[in-house]
């Protein structure tokens, strides 16, 4: 049974058709990378997934149950983490105030110390800057913070999108590193991107989603090197 499954969904913007007959799998511990341009239907995807969109049609399980129609207060509670895109952490928040608005969920203080310790050791930084301001921070911190506080839920999937947008290479690097370390300690994480390359390198399968509609899949390797990717998204 696969970890999360979309089964022929459909969504809409009014009257606008954003996704066309979507249907997609992550097996647990895998990374699934959803890869196309600008405006393809990636955000669209996720916000499905995590009950910020409603479907017009078609199915979501996560872990066999049906969570189709679970607003996304409760797709938070069930184990989604939904990092979106462009970080959205509170700017005006501390580092460790953005952190413990992730552990909403999390009852128990000794869990909560597990947790942020266990962020602290993905990223030293944060616990260096704990008390600064969130907004203050350069955009890769503010992305380790994102995804820092995403982890504080301790999730079963998650989900980033375009984590690598608008950062300098060398930040890029440190952060598809990340991933790969948190995928090797067991998250399964589905992963949107327009930096295909480097999406794929780490991924162990893809999808090529292209207005709206599924239009490749496959190994992340092969797709890496499927000439129609390579002309359209590697160029
Ligand atoms: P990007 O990287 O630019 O976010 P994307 O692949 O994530 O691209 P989506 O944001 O999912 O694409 O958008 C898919 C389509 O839905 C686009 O045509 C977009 O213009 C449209 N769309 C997205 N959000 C809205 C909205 N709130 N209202 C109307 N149309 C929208």
């Amino acid at each position: 049974m696969s970890l999360l499954e979309l089964k022929n969904i459909e969504t809409y913007y009014g009257k606008i058709q954003a996704l066309k007959n979507i249907s997609l799998t992550v097996n647990r511990g895998e990374i699934v990378t959803l890869i196309g341009s600008n405006g393809a239907g990636k955000s669209t995807t996720l916000k499905s997934v995590s009950g910020q969109v409603k479907l017009g049609a078609g199915s979501i399980l996560f872990n066999g149950k049906d969570i189709t129609k679970l607003p996304a207060h409760d797709t938070t509670l069930l184990g989604i983490a939904h990092v979106p895109e462009g970080r959205r952490i509170f700017p005006r928040m501390t580092v460790k105030e953005n952190l413990m608005v992730g552990a909403f969920g999390v009852k128990n203080k000794k869990q909560v110390q597990e947790q942020l310790e266990r962020v602290f050791s993905y990223f030293p930084k944060l616990k260096e800057r704990l008390d600064q301001k969130g907004g203050t921070m350069s955009g890769g911190e503010q992305q380790m913070l994102a995804i820092g506080r995403a982890l504080m839920m301790k999730p079963d999937l998650l989900m980033l999108d375009e984590p690598s947008m608008g950062l300098a290479p060398i930040i890029v690097e440190q952060i598809f590193e990340i991933i790969k370390e948190l995928n090797n300690e067991g998250m399964t994480i589905l992963l949107v991107e327009q930096n295909a390359y480097q999406a794929l390198q780490i991924a162990h399968r893809g999808y090529v989603i292209q207005t709206g509609e599924i239009i490749l899949q496959g190994p992340g390797e092969e797709l890496l090197h499927n000439n129609q990717i390579r002309e359209a998204y590697l160029a």
